[in-house]
């Protein structure tokens, strides 16, 4: 049964504490997934608005207003923002759903995951420490967290609002302000850290939020001469465009690009759990997860029977609008559909055979792809090492351990990777050689916000989540000093 949702038609930017057209009034409409009919228009940001927010950014770190808050208050700010988000849980989530297309029990994780990390980050405000250096009889010297500054957000569109608590929270934590950069394709439940930033008293120029094109607004403000730090969510090419930008004024980036993670399945792996984490490893958000489980690596003695399972569940799973929870929902847009629809059009002339999906779902006007499963897949295959993004599942087969972590290994990303088996020194054998910054055994995606998160080789450059994320939004700063005199 559907959720009758009303949607506001129009949304404006939030800069300096203010809401706001676009500089010359321009709109972007925002189309529902599941029906391809506009839901809303959003104000669509010019490199003129770029400026204005960066300026109201820079007005909050000058003033010190919060940089020089006492960080326990900082903090506090941060976890009634997120208490304020979980407190409206029901309606963000069904926004996020309409608005980017996803299940709305995955929506309801997602909001819930944003609560935490505000929850986690506004927590450790209070911790985030300096140190003392013992030079000798005469000397004092101390070594000074700063935050660097007017920090920039730029968001892709397959977690909209968790992607933006992620490196907001620790941004705010660390007494920095920041300007976001929503996707262009499902801005609207960004618009909501705006009204919490507000409501938790922060200081105006705190929090920004602007959408605009990422060749127009994004790249504005990734080149923008004053801003101090970058986070960056999304390709591996918009990815590299920003870091050359940012070198112009050696502003240092945090990037989270894509990823072609593999899960290796041992032959005592119990296959029910093996299957069940496919559904939630692939499946979920309809594969569009940087992370996702998008390989199979599984030992040829339980190949068939392992696809037999695989292709008895994934038919099984149901197809249809997020709103009404169903397993498997829109892609984010009509392009991203035919690029999926496309590659596993490439997979078939490679001569990878399709056990289930391979092509669109064909019910429209929504964009929906069946979910896919490929078998007979080898690793010099294109969809063995290109991001598909999508729900599509690539399955190889291996005979020994050192066999199968070389295939897993074998592709430009390194983003995760995972074991199925009930053997711990495999685990441990796989894990101490899979290059990936994050290795799940038995659970695809274990960890929150607590765990770090990021990417080796063309995944990433630094960590989000976890302690490990603060100290991408300071820079230390050593104050040693000398002792003149001797007092009399
Ligand atoms: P994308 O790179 O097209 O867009 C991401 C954001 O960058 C959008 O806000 C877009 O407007 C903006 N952008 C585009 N061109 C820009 C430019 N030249 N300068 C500045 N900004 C620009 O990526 P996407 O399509 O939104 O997301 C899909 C990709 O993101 C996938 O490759 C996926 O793996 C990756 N991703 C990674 C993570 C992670 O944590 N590692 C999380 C989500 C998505």
């Amino acid at each position: 049964m559907s959720i009758d949702v009303t949607v506001k038609p129009y949304w404006q930017n939030f800069i300096g504490g203010q809401w706001t057209d676009a500089s010359d009034g321009g709109r972007i409409t925002i189309l529902n997934p599941a029906t391809a009919e506009p839901l809303a228009e959003v104000a669509k940001a010019t490199a003129k608005d770029v400026d204005r927010a960066v300026a109201a950014a820079r007005g909050c770190v000058s003033s010190r207003a919060l940089s020089g808050m006492r960080p326990r208050i900082r903090g506090q700010l941060l976890v009634k923002m997120g208490r304020k988000l979980r407190a409206r849980k029901e309606e963000i989530s069904e926004l996020l759903t309409l608005d980017c297309g996803k299940r709305i029990s995955e929506a309801r994780a997602e909001v819930e995951g944003s609560a935490r990390y505000l929850e986690f980050y506004g927590g450790l405000a209070p911790a985030i420490e300096g140190r003392y250096i013992p030079l000798g009889d005469g000397y004092v010297d101390y070594v000074v967290p700063v935050p660097y500054g007017v920090t920039a957000h730029i968001i892709p569109w397959n977690y909209p609002c968790g992607m933006i608590a992620r490196s907001l929270a620790p941004a705010l934590a660390a007494g920095n302000a920041a300007v976001i950069k929503t996707s262009e394709l499902d801005p609207l439940s960004g618009y909501i850290f705006a009204e919490l930033a507000a409501g938790a008293g922060l200081p105006d120029g705190a929090v920004n939020i602007l959408c605009g094109t990422g060749s127009e607004a994004g790249a504005a403000l990734a080149a923008h001469d004053d801003i101090d730090q970058i986070v960056f969510t999304g390709s591996v090419a918009t990815g590299q465009s920003i870091m050359r930008a940012a070198v112009n004024r050696i502003v240092p980036c945090v990037l989270e690009l894509g990823g072609k993670s593999a899960g290796i399945v041992f032959p005592d792996a119990d296959l029910d759990n093996v299957v069940n984490n496919v559904v939630t490893g692939i499946f979920e958000n309809s594969g569009q997860v940087c992370d996702s489980m998008s390989r199979l690596i599984v030992h040829k003695d339980i190949n068939d029977e392992l696809l037999d399972r695989l292709k008895a569940r994934v038919g099984a799973l149901s197809i249809g609008p997020g709103i009404d929870d169903h397993d498997i929902t829109p892609l984010i847009s009509e392009k991203q559909l035919d690029r999926v629809a496309a590659y596993a059009e490439l997979g078939r002339e490679e001569g990878a055979r399709a056990v289930c999906g391979g092509h669109k779902d064909g019910r429209g006007p929504g964009f929906f792809m069946a979910p896919t499963v490929f078998a007979d897949v080898t690793p010099e295959m294109r969809i063995n090492h290109e991001e598909i993004f999508g729900p599509v599942l690539t399955t190889l087969q291996f005979t020994t351990a050192q066999e199968a972590v070389s295939i897993a290994n074998g592709t430009d990303f390194g983003l995760a990777a995972g074991i199925f088996t009930a053997d711990l020194d495999r685990a441990l054998w796989c894990s101490e050689r899979l290059e990936a910054g994050q290795v799940h055994v038995n659970e695809w995606g274990v960890g929150g916000p607590e765990t770090p998160f990021g990417g080796f080789k063309s995944s990433g450059i630094g960590r989000e989540k976890g302690l490990e994320a603060m100290s991408s939004y300071y820079q230390s700063k050593n104050v040693g000093m000398r002792r003149l005199n001797q007092p009399s």
